[in-house]
This record gives C-alpha cells, structure tokens and sequence, in this order.
C-alpha cells in the first residue's frame, strides 16, 4: 500500500515499536480483519522498530507472566509519590494478558532467577526486542487492510473545530505532505532520548555529550510529546530525568553496556573515586552512577578491577565487551595505558586498599549485598569492598548512554491523552515511552512491559470506540 494522497483509515498510530505494533495488532483483532490501520515508522524497513529493536527486553516479571510485586512500591519510595499509583496499578494488572499477547504472537519467553539477593526474577524474549517487532510486524503486513508506512514522519495532529482528533499530517520520503484522516490516533513514537535540542531544554547544560545507547534511539525526538501538547495535552513524568546507562567507550558495538561498578572501583578522569560503588544492587544503582557520570563528571569514568574479583564468574559477566581491556601487572601501567596520571591512580588505590583493612573476616558474596565495607574513606564502599591488590589489574574507560527519558504525556488506565484541565482529549491515544510515569529513578524491566501493555490497552480501546460509534 502506497500513500498517494490525502487517506482515511479506521486508526493512525505513529510508531513502529513495542508500544505502537500492540496498538495496531490488537486494534485489528478486537475491530476485524478488514479495519484499516496505517503504522508511521520514520526509519526504514531495515531500521525499523525503534529501540524495541534493540533492546534484549529484561521484563520484570516471573514464570507466570506477574510483575514483581515490589515494583508499585518501589516506583512510590523513588518517586516520593510522584508517579500516578493508579496507572501503576493498572499496568500490573494487566501485564499477565501481556503475557498471553505475546504468546499468542509467538514470542517465547525465556525465565531467569534474580542474579542477586534483592533483585527481581526477569524473563526476556527468545530473540529479545527484536523478535516481537517482527512477529507483530509480521501480523499487520498480513491484514488486508493494514501496513506499515517506511520513511514516513508524523508532522503534526488534525484536530476537528470542536476538538476531536481527526487525523495526523505526515511527511512521505518524497517530501511532500498529506493528511492521514483516521477516527482514532494512537501516538507511540518514544521519548526525545534522539533530540539533542530538547535534551538540552530539558535535561540541561551537556546533553550533547550523551551517548545513544543504540541506533534505534535516534529516531524519537519527542514528536508525539510536541505534536498532543501543541492542542492542549497535560504532561507526566520528570523532563529533566533520564533513564542512562554506563557503556564501554571503545566499541561501536550496540548496547555495550558495562555494569561492573558493584565489583571495582570507579575513577574519574582524575583518577579519583566519586561514588559509593557498592551501595545498591545493580537493578538499583546502573542508572544512578550513569548520570552520575555524565552529569557531574564530564563523562569520562574508569573502572579498575584485579584479577581476583574477576576470577569470580559472576563479576567477569559483568564486564562483558568485544574489546579487550587495558592490563597491566602494576597501577602506573594500568594508569598509563588509560590515560590516567599513574600517582594519581596509585594513591587513590593505595587509600582504597588501606580503607578495606579490618573486613577481612567479612565473606565476599558477589550474589548478595555482603556488608563486605570500607572504613575512614570517602566515599566510602558499602558492599563487595576487597582491595586491588592481585595482578594483573584490568581498566574499562566507560561513559553513559541515553536510553530514554522519562518526560512525557499525561494518560488515563485507557491509554487516553488527558489535557491539562483532566479530560481525555477526544480519538487521541499514548503508549511507550512517550507517556510519561517515572521521577528520580527508574525501577528498570518495565519500559518495554509498558510499551506493549499500554499499546494494546490503547488499541483495544480505539476499536471498542469505533463499535460503539458504528451501533449508534
Ligand atoms: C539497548 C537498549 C536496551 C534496553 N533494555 C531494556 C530492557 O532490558 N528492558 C526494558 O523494559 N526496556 C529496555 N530498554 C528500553 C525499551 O526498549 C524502550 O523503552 C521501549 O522498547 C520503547 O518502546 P516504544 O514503542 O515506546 O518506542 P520505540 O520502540 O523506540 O518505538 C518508537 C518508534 O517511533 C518511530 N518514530 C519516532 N518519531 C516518529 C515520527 N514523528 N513519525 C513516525 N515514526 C516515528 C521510531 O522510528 C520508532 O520506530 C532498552 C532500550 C535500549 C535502546
């Protein structure tokens, strides 16, 4: 199907992710084979899928397809009560029939044990993000009346004299613009984690410094968040905040995440310690120490870490990357070869390992918080605190890497666009990251269970509407 000119359909959703395919897909099964739906993708046919793509999809869940039961309240304690309980509650309820949509499309999930105490059980699709763009993608190129529009960018929302969404302005690879006429839009078109303009609006001074986290970030640039406030959307979430995280900076691989903070030191390009590495588990401090990093230390962080701790099965997989690190039988070399001064380095292990004296007798766990602390130094480490002391010594340079931020639109349970007075703005929709829930932190494994649980809610939604009309 081409866009020839201006087109009715039954639905408009702008977005070829997670959030957007479930729209579509579940609209089509509730309305019927032959409803009419049109799915904008900016990006090519290749490139498709945003960051859905590119994502393995840790989903916060156990074998039973429930949410951690920690996570409404956790979402409470970080945000200081911020975030919306009622669509927190809503999305746990509902994220079991997430379950089933993927099931019933064909994604397997595969279930794994918490890797520490303390931290969620997960699951994550065989093929990750990857395979659910496809399978759902798979379901809308099948339906007569459906497709997917490459290349094709929404511009902005046509609103009706009496204020109903009536349609999306789009810009086709030819340049030109056309009017996508459809009772029902559903906005899914991620956050602006891809717009260096708003990210200095918003999240301030060096945005342009951030990294992407993987390709498929590059094409939100928070056109849904501008396209519903422009007519009156309320807003949610924090838009200063971020959910960022530490990469490895040599490598142009995707996703080259390095989490191996709980288990070393991590220096900054003075060579000096800034944070308490071993305060939380991962789960609660990979994001933190990010933006930690990019915020105040000029994105430029090191970890060091010796042969000892990465004997350890579990802390070497936290060091994971297709480039070999610097290594080297003593701290100046170490420091040499990262471009750190070697005095500097040496002194700020030596005070380390002298911080470490008198925990001895303390088990080193790396499967559990193991009180294993320094004393007399600061910051202190709070867990998992042995000295650096068994060559040879290893040295990752990292800095962080945007996934997305946390600023967007305001929704009701339905998936339904509120404006500032309260009320869902008429046909208007928001799923994924482009709905904005979360402040201060990010309790993660939840983006992509969000995306398709409010994807289908909005699309089950827009094809009951339309029933409704059709009977009256
Ligand atoms: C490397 C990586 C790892 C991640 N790991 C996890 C994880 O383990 N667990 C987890 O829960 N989350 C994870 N996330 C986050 C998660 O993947 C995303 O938050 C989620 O997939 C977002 O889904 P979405 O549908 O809202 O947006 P996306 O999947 O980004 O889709 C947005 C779509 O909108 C399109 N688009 C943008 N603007 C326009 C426009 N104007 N017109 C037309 N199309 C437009 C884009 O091209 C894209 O196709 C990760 C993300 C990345 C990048």
């Amino acid at each position: 199907m081409t866009l020839a000119g201006d087109t009715d359909f039954d639905l408009v959703v702008v977005g070829c992710g997670g959030a957007g395919l479930s729209a579509a897909v579940t609209y089509i099964e509730t309305a019927g084979d032959e409803a009419r739906v049109a799915v904008l993708e900016r990006a090519t046919r290749e490139d498709r899928g945003g960051s859905t793509r590119w994502t393995m999809a840790g989903l916060r869940v156990d074998s039973n397809f429930v949410l951690d039961p920690q996570w409404v309240g956790r979402v409470q304690e970080v945000s200081k009560n911020l975030a919306d309980l009622e669509f927190c509650l809503a999305f746990e309820r509902e994220i079991p029939n997430t379950g089933e949509f993927l099931r019933s499309h064909g994604v397997e999930v595969m279930f794994r044990e918490a890797m520490q105490e303390g931290m969620p059980r997960t699951g994550s699709p065989n093929g990750g993000g990857l395979a659910i763009v496809d399978a759902l993608a798979r379901y809308v190129d099948e339906a007569p009346n459906a497709a997917i529009f490459y290349e094709t960018e929404a511009i902005r929302l046509s609103v009706s004299d009496e204020g109903r969404v009536d349609g999306v302005v789009v810009r086709g690879p030819d340049g030109l613009l056309r009017t996508l006429h459809a009772p029902a839009v559903v906005l899914a078109c991620g956050g602006f984690e891809g717009n260096y303009e708003m990210l200095t609006q918003y999240c301030g001074r060096n945005a342009v410094d951030l990294r992407v986290l993987a390709p498929g970030t590059q094409f939100n640039k928070g056109d849904g968040i501008r396209m519903a406030t422009e007519i009156g959307a309320a807003t949610s979430g924090q838009f200063d905040g971020m959910h960022a995280e530490l990469v490895d900076i040599r490598t142009d691989r995707a996703d080259a995440v390095l989490n191996g903070h709980n288990f070393a030191i991590a220096v900054n390009g003075d060579a000096a310690r800034f944070y308490d590495e071993g305060a939380k588990n991962l789960a609660d401090s990979f994001e933190l120490i990010a933006y930690e990093v990019w915020k105040n230390q000029d994105q430029q962080a090191f970890f060091i870490v010796d042969e000892a701790a990465m004997s350890h099965q579990l802390v070497s997989a936290r060091f994971d990357t297709d480039i070999p690190p610097a290594k080297a039988d003593n701290i100046r070399d170490l420091a040499a070869q990262l471009g750190l001064d070697p005095d500097a380095l040496e002194q700020t292990v030596n005070d380390f390992n002298a911080a470490c004296a008198g925990n001895e007798d303390r088990e080193y766990d790396p499967t559990r918080l193991d009180g294993k602390a320094t004393t007399g130094i600061e910051p202190p480490k709070s867990n998992w605190a042995n000295p650096i002391s068994h060559p040879p010594y290893y040295g990752f340079p990292v800095a962080a890497a945007i996934c997305f931020t946390y600023g967007g639109l305001k929704t009701d349970t339905s998936a339904r666009v509120v404006s500032k007075g309260g009320v869902p703005i008429p046909n208007l929709y928001a799923a994924g990251e482009l709905v904005g829930l979360f402040y201060h932190e990010y309790p993660a494994a939840t983006s992509v269970l969000k995306a398709l649980t409010f994807g289908r809610l909005a699309g089950a939604h827009a094809a009951a509407e339309a029933h409704a009309n059709a009977l009256a």
